[in-house]
């Protein structure tokens, strides 16, 4: 049995280096009855996998990641292909991958195995047990952003608590998802614990149709709301990853010209298609000009190419050209100021970075996820309005404040509406395995990485075992003695006045 899909289909698509348009590989497209064929054998692998402890799991998963690490510059060079982002940033994803899944596969067993629980006293007689069981068959749509480390930010915690995976990367990345499957494959030969279903949307709807136990997504918020209708039906569950519109907070006594370099980063790193980059800039009034001035003068130096020498690469979806085209139109019809690039940056398949000033609240730049490097800058009077602005958005997945002040800027980072906030650093949270990374509202719920992330592929199993009887309340022989005592206990316990 291959960890990849062997089955026979009509139609193929190529994927597409999207710097030069060379064909990078060609793919089948699975359709219903393929997908429904690797979801049954995932059954089986899972039964499998599952059986096997935590020991005997977690030897594995670290013999994939080391087949990871020694595949880390043909991995990257197959992410470069597929996605166009630098080589250097394709290496930095294969190692957060690599993090990622080494810390799964070292916590599983004390985050999900068995541990005693206190029964409380009313219940002393109970001996009782908490452990988290695997769900089965794990059904994960991932982006084309980062094709290794988002998808491995659900494949590597599900494998982690015991279950199999189906994968249908983007059609933009099928080769990185082959890939993948094909070194665990190689590690893990005895069952397809991760097949990879190759295709267009429709595939994807096909796996959120399927027997799966649940459904890990990451993409638009518009198709989350598809998976989540289609998984309906079953009631599958689904942790949603989606986009983002994240905010970057500048206080007055912040490291300007650190939080100038973070900000520019942020925004333009991978050509802007990071779901946690940055796309709004907060500053208080009296940095606002000297944060602009080295923001400006930085991005001056950036660059968008293929070649070894350029800061980030292509767009990689064609189609994000004209959302990205139109945000800045529209920005700029509504009297926003470039003063980095402008609508005429957008040279396909390249956008060279754009810093737009003094756009309305409510324009597309500023409310709509754009997805490419582009940035908005505002000026505010203080890091209260900055979070008030932050947050006056549908969407809440991460964002950064920058401050001299620990105290302002915890304050700030907990009422920034979103799942992770880095303070005097930008996206340092994703770097971390041991926490968990998701967002609310539009940007989506549930969470990968971390103990959270493990659970979330895992389902709570309680048990209690009576060790002797005490009081005999849960039976039709209880005697008015034995309710006598149990309520003078509870008063005993719980009637007492606090101050
Ligand atoms: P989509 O949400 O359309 O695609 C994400 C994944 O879902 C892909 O694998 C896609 O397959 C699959 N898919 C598409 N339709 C369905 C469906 N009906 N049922 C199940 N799966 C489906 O995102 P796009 O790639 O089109 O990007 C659009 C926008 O989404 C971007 O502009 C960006 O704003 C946002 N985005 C956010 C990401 C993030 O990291 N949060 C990542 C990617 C995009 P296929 O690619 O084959 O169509």
């Amino acid at each position: 049995m291959t960890a990849t899909m062997d089955t026979e289909t009509a139609e193929s698509f190529q994927s597409l280096n999207p710097a030069t348009g060379e064909v990078v590989g060609e793919h089948p497209v699975h359709g219903e009855e393929a997908v429904n064929a690797a979801i049954a054998r995932a059954r089986d692998a899972a039964a499998w996998w599952g059986g096997l402890g935590w020991k005997e799991r977690r030897i594995r998963l670290l013999n994939i990641k080391g087949a990871l690490t020694r595949s880390l510059n043909r991995i990257a060079q197959l992410i470069h292909e597929e996605t166009g982002k630098t080589i250097e940033d394709a290496q930095l994803e294969v190692v957060m991958a690599i993090t990622h899944l080494d810390w799964a596969a070292r916590k599983a067993e004390k985050v999900l195995g068995p541990r005693g629980v206190f029964p409380g006293l009313l219940a002393i007689n109970q001996k009782c047990v908490l452990e988290y069981q695997p769900l089965g068959v794990v059904g994960v749509i991932g982006p084309w952003n980062y094709p290794l480390f988002t998808p491995v930010g659900s494949i590597g915690y599900a494998l982690a608590a015991g279950n199999a995976v189906v994968f249908k990367p983007s059609e933009f990345t099928p080769g990185v998802g082959l890939l993948l499957a094909d070194l665990v494959g190689q590690v893990v030969p005895e069952q397809p614990i991760l097949q990879v279903v190759t295709g267009l949307g429709e595939t994807g709807a096909a796996l959120t149709r399927g027997a799966v136990d649940k459904i890990a997504f990451t993409g638009s918020s518009r198709t989350a709301r598809k998976v989540m209708a289609a998984c309906a039906e079953r009631l599958t569950p689904i942790v949603a990853e989606c986009g983002g519109k994240d905010a970057f907070i500048v206080d007055a006594d912040a490291d300007v010209e650190g939080a100038a370099e973070a900000a520019l980063w942020g925004a333009m790193s991978n050509a802007g298609q990071t779901c946690v980059g940055v796309e709004r800039v907060y500053v208080v009034d009296s940095v606002y000009d000297s944060f602009v001035g080295k923001l400006t003068e930085q991005a001056g130096a950036l660059r968008a190419g293929e070649d070894r020498t350029a800061s980030y690469g292509p767009i990689t979806m064609p189609g994000q050209l004209d959302v990205i085209k139109r945000h800045i139109d529209d920005a700029v019809a509504r009297g926003g100021r470039a003063v980095v690039g402008g609508p005429e940056s957008v040279k396909e398949p390249y956008v060279e970075p754009v810093i737009l000033l003094d756009v309305p609240d409510d324009s597309a730049a500023v409310c709509e996820e754009t997805f490419g490097p582009t940035i908005t800058v505002h000026r505010v009077k203080s890091v209260d309005e900055a979070v008030d602005r932050a947050n006056a958005t549908a969407y809440g997945l991460a964002g950064a404040v920058f401050s001299g002040s620990k105290a302002t800027a915890l304050s700030a980072a907990r009422r920034l509406r979103s799942g992770m906030t880095s303070i005097n650093a930008v996206i340092a949270f994703a770097a971390v395995p041991a926490l968990p990374f998701g967002g609310v509202g539009d940007s989506g719920f549930g969470r990968i990485h971390g103990a959270d992330g493990l659970r979330e592929f895992a389902r709570a199993k309680a048990i209690t075992r009576q060790r002797f009887s005490t009081m005999n309340l849960t039976s039709f022989q209880r005697t008015d003695k034995d309710m006598a005592k149990a309520l003078s206990l509870v008063n005993m316990l719980h009637g007492k006045r606090y101050k």
